[in-house]
């Protein structure tokens, strides 16, 4: 038996018993998400966790979009080059259409360096959590860095951001919940069982960090394969 199957085993009957009895070994099924290998919990849900529940659902609308984006980025940079370089020979088609792959490449890479900023926020976030105790228990504590754009959070890493909250913000950002502790805004500090804002966002900010890496890694693998093969 592998070493996957263990944590499946619902009733376990070892071979020696198997000739006493009808009954046999049974397995409870695999968790619903792709690449986990741990059981589901039937009938509860056809998901070991409901973080594997929402990662599932993440990650079929992500790849759907992700595809969709990459293919509009090869296209138009496809389309860009066809205006301009109209003469271009077969071979120099082919090269155009590395150079565009390279650029779906560097796109995936910045991609990939906003999920571990956004990462590295949500683990202090975490960190800070156990720490935060109102008057009527435990607070929030939801980072709202975590909400701020792609762009915003490039150029707030770029120019030296600090994971303290006393660091800078960047301009564009529309102003949030003020905090009343820390004076900055960027913790929320609503009671957490009062917080309807960011309910689980542990759990949901922490699925979307795993799912958006573990799909721009993909994505990356894939198109690096297709340029060595060109
Ligand atoms: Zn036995
Ligand atoms: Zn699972
Ligand atoms: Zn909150």
């Amino acid at each position: 038996m592998s070493q996957d199957n263990v944590v499946l085993i619902d009733v376990y009957i070892c071979p020696t018993c198997e000739a006493h009895t009808p009954t046999r070994t049974s397995y409870k099924p695999r968790c619903a998400r792709t690449g986990c290998k741990k059981a589901a919990r039937p009938p509860i849900s056809r998901y070991c966790s409901d973080a594997c529940g929402i990662a599932a659902v993440y990650a079929r609308a992500k790849a759907t979009s992700a595809r969709q984006e990459l293919y509009t980025q090869v296209a138009s940079a496809n389309n860009r080059r066809g205006t301009a370089e109209w003469h271009g020979t077969w071979p120099e088609e082919a090269r155009q259409q590395a150079a565009s792959r390279s650029e779906a490449i560097a796109a995936a890479q910045t991609a990939l360096d906003v999920i571990e900023i956004r990462a590295r926020i949500l683990q202090h976030a975490e960190d800070r959590q156990t720490s935060l105790v109102g008057d009527s228990g435990p607070l929030c504590g939801f980072d709202e860095r975590l909400c701020w754009s792609d762009e915003a959070l490039k150029r707030w890493a770029d120019a030296g951001g600090s994971l303290d909250e006393s660091g800078p913000k960047p301009s564009t950002e529309p102003g949030t919940e003020p905090g009343t502790g820390t004076g900055t805004g960027l913790v929320c500090e609503v009671p957490k069982r009062k917080c309807k804002r960011h309910t689980d966002w542990s759990v949901i900010r922490g699925t979307d960090v795993e799912v958006n890496r573990e799909m721009q890694t993909q994505l990356l693998a894939e198109l690096s394969e297709q340029v060595c093969s060109a």
